[in-house]
C-alpha cells in the first residue's frame, strides 16, 4: 500500500511539500510532475483505487499545437484554436488562462512523455465539435493515450478503476475505437480474423491471473500510465484517506486532515495543497444551484465526487465561477439493466446518433435537433425543447436495418437478438409507427409527420430543418458509404424502434475561480497561498462550452502541470 511513513500519534501525519487531493488525471498528473520536479509529495485518494470519472472516460486531449500530431503531418497552432474559441466563448472570456493553456498544452504534454511513461499518440482527424466556427480545426488537435500493459503493475493492477462495464466485451475486455471495426469485420478477411483471435487469446490468458483484460485503452490507459510513473518513482498513495479539512485561512493555507480509517491526521504542507477532488457532480446542493432546472437527475462522474474540493475552497472564503453556460458538460445516456440487476447509463458519444436513419424526438413526436451535433450541443438542445416540450426524456427512432447495421445504445451492430432489449425494457418496438407513438406517449400523426418529412431529406440530401451531416463532425462520425447525404437515410422498414434518453453531465464546468497557475482565487479576485485547483474542481477555462474532443482532460493536466510547476517555484 502506501509508501509513507505515518506518525504513530493520533493526529500528526507527515509533513511534504505538496499535498495533493484526489487520484483522477488531474490529481496523478499534478503529483507526477510536483515529483519529478524534486518535491516531496503525498497524493491522498478517497476511494481504494486512482482513476475516478478518469478511467471510465475515453482518454481524449484537446491540445491545440501539440507536437505529436505535428510530426504526423497535422499542422495546427494556439493562434488558430484562440480564433475558435473566441467564436465560441468570446474574445476576453478567461482571457488569461486561455493564454496560459494554449501556451502550454503542448510543453506540458512533451514533458510528461519525456519524463515518465504517460505516452500519447495523434487520433490524426477528429473533427472539433463546432467544425463551422472560425479557427475550428478537423484534424491534429486531439490526443489519446497509447494503450497500457497493466501486467506491469503486478499485483497492484486492482489499483485501476475499471471502466463501466458497458465499454469492455465479454465482461472484462476493453477495445478501442481502431479495434472496433476489425472486431466487427472478423470473417470479412484472415487479418482481421487474425487480429480478432489475437486480442481474445490475450484477454483469456489474462482472466487466469486477473479480475478483468489488462490491454487498457483510453482513460483506463491514462490511469495506467500515470500511476504506474508514480510507483516507479515511489510516490505516496494514501488510499482511503479523503481530505476533509484545510488548514491554515485566507491568508495562506497550510496543509489538511485527512480521514484515514476513521482517524483524522493532519499533513502539513510546506508549498501547498491541490484540490483535484473531481468536481461536484454527485453534491446535491451544488447540483440544484448551478445545473439548469429541473435539475438533470442523472451523471455519468465517478460517484464519489461530491463537491469536497469546491466545498473546501468554498469554506475557506474561495470564489466560484458562476458564470459557466449549463455549469456541465453533456451527453445523453440511456439506461441500461445489467445482468446483477443494477442499472447503468450508457453515454450515446459517437456511434449511433450520425448514422443515416435515425431521428431524434421530444414527447410531441417533434425532432428538436440536429442529431449528428456533438453530445454535449445534443443535451442542450434537450435543455432548451425542454422549455416549451417535455423532452427529457427525448426518443432515439431508427428502423430494423438501421438497428441491424448501425447498432444503437448498448445494441452493438450486426446483433441479432433485439429481443432480449425489447423484454427487458431498454428497447420499444412496434409493427408501425402509430403503433411505436403511441408506445411512446407521442401523438401518431406527428410521429408519422416527422418521419415522412425526415425521408425525404434522405433523398434530397439535405435535412433543411437542422442540417444533419452539414458539418464535418457530422459527416466524421456518420456513414461515408451511404450517399447522398452521409448522415441521412429512411426510417421505413419495420419493426420499428424508440430508445429512451437523459442528459447526464459526463463532467462539470462550474468550480473554483483560479489563476493561470491554477491557484485558487478568493472572493476579492487575489490568490489564496498556498491553495491550488485543477481537474473538474476548477472552473473550466472552455467556460462551459465543449470544444472539441478532450475538452476536460486537456485543462486536467495542462492546469495539473502549471500548478506542479508554480509550487516548485519554476517559472513558465
Ligand atoms: C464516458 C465518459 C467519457 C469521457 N471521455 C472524456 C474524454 O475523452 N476527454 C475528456 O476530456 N473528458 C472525458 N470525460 C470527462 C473526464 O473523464 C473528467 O472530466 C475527468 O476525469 C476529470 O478529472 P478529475 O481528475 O478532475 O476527476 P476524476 O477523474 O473524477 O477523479 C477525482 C478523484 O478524486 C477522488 N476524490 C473525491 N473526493 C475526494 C476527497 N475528499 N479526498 C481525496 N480524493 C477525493 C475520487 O475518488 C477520484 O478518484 C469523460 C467522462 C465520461 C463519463
Amino acid at each position: 500500500m502506501s509508501q509513507t511513513t505515518m506518525n504513530a500519534d493520533a493526529n500528526v501525519g507527515p509533513e511534504v511539500d505538496l499535498l495533493i487531493a484526489g487520484g483522477g488525471p488531474a490529481g496523478l498528473t499534478a503529483a507526477l510532475v510536483a515529483a519529478l520536479e524534486g518535491l516531496d509529495v503525498l497524493l491522498c485518494e478517497k476511494s481504494d483505487q486512482v482513476g475516478g470519472t478518469g478511467s471510465t472516460s475515453a482518454g481524449t486531449l484537446w491540445i491545440p499545437g501539440n507536437s505529436q500530431s505535428r510530426a504526423a503531418g497535422f499542422n495546427d497552432s494556439g493562434e488558430q484554436a484562440d480564433l475558435y474559441l473566441s467564436a465560441l466563448i468570446g474574445e476576453e472570456t478567461n482571457r488569461e488562462l486561455r493564454n496560459a493553456y494554449l501556451r502550454t498544452g503542448p510543453m506540458a504534454i512533451d514533458y510528461l512523455c519525456a519524463r515518465s511513461d504517460v505516452q500519447f499518440f495523434p487520433c490524426g482527424k477528429h473533427p472539433d465539435y463546432r467544425s463551422n466556427m472560425p479557427g475550428a480545426a478537423i484534424a491534429g488537435r486531439a490526443i489519446v493515450p497509447e494503450p497500457f500493459d497493466g501486467r506491469l503493475l503486478g499485483a497492484e493492477f486492482w489499483r485501476i478503476r475499471a471502466p463501466i462495464p458497458e465499454f469492455m466485451l465479454f465482461g472484462g475486455m476493453m477495445v478501442g475505437k481502431a479495434d472496433i471495426s476489425r472486431l466487427i469485420g472478423r470473417f470479412d478477411s484472415m487479418a482481421n480474423f487474425i487480429y480478432s483471435a489475437k486480442l481474445f487469446a490475450r484477454y483469456l490468458a489474462d482472466r487466469l491471473r486477473y479480475q478483468r483484460g489488462t490491454r487498457l485503452m483510453m482513460g483506463n490507459a491514462l490511469i495506467g500510465r500515470l500511476f504506474y510513473s508514480l510507483r516507479k518513482r515511489q510516490v505516496p498513495i494514501l488510499f482511503d484517506a479523503p481530505i476533509v479539512e484545510l488548514t491554515g485561512d485566507r491568508r495562506g493555507v497550510k496543509g489538511a486532515r485527512l480521514n484515514v480509517g476513521g482517524r483524522e491526521i493532519l499533513v502539513k504542507a510546506r508549498k501547498g495543497v491541490v484540490l483535484a477532488t473531481g468536481g461536484y457532480s454527485h453534491n446535491k446542493r451544488f447540483r440544484e444551484a448551478f445545473m439548469p432546472q429541473p435539475v438533470p437527475v442523472h451523471s455519468m462522474s465517478y460517484e464519489g465526487n461530491r463537491g469536497d474540493g469546491v466545498d473546501l475552497g468554498q469554506r475557506l472564503g474561495a470564489a466560484i465561477t458562476r458564470e459557466q453556460c449549463d455549469s456541465g458538460l453533456w451527453t445523453p445516456v440511456s439506461i441500461v439493466s445489467r445482468p446483477d440487476c443494477t442499472k447503468g447509463l450508457f453515454p450515446h458519444l459517437v456511434l449511433d446518433r450520425a448514422k443515416p436513419g435515425l431521428i431524434a424526438v421530444n414527447s410531441a413526436g417533434r425532432r428538436f435537433v440536429n442529431e449528428a451535433a456533438s453530445y454535449h450541443d445534443f443535451a442542450l438542445a434537450m435543455f432548451e425543447s425542454n422549455k416549451t416540450t417535455p423532452s427529457i426524456p427525448a426518443w432515439l427512432i431508427c428502423d430494423a436495418p438501421f438497428l441491424g447495421k448501425y447498432g444503437l445504445g448498448v445494441i452493438y451492430p450486426g446483433h441479432r437478438n433485439p429481443k432480449k432489449f425489447i423484454d427487458n425494457g431498454y428497447l420499444v418496438s412496434a409493427r408501425t409507427v402509430e403503433e411505436l407513438a403511441s408506445k411512446i406517449d407521442a401523438d401518431p400523426a406527428q410521429l408519422n409527420g416527422t418521419i415522412v418529412r425526415y425521408n425525404g431529406f434522405a433523398e434530397t440530401g439535405v435535412d433543411i430543418d437542422f442540417g444533419k451531416g452539414e458539418t464535418e463532425l457530422n459527416r466524421f462520425n456518420g456513414d461515408a458509404t451511404h450517399k447522398p447525404n452521409p448522415c441521412i437515410g429512411p426510417v421505413a422498414t419495420p419493426p420499428f424502434y424508440a430508445l429512451a434518453v437523459w442528459p447526464a453531465d459526463i463532467a462539470v464546468s462550474t468550480g473554483l475561480a483560479t489563476d493561470a497557475d491554477a491557484r485558487v482565487l478568493g472572493g476579492d479576485g487575489k490568490a489564496i497561498p498556498g491553495l491550488y485547483a485543477c481537474g473538474n474542481d476548477m472552473a473550466s477555462v472552455m467556460a462551459g462550452s465543449y470544444p472539441g474532443p478532450g475538452t476536460t482532460l486537456g485543462p486536467a493536466i495542462v492546469f495539473a502541470y502549471r500548478a506542479a510547476m508554480h509550487a516548485k517555484g519554476a517559472a513558465l
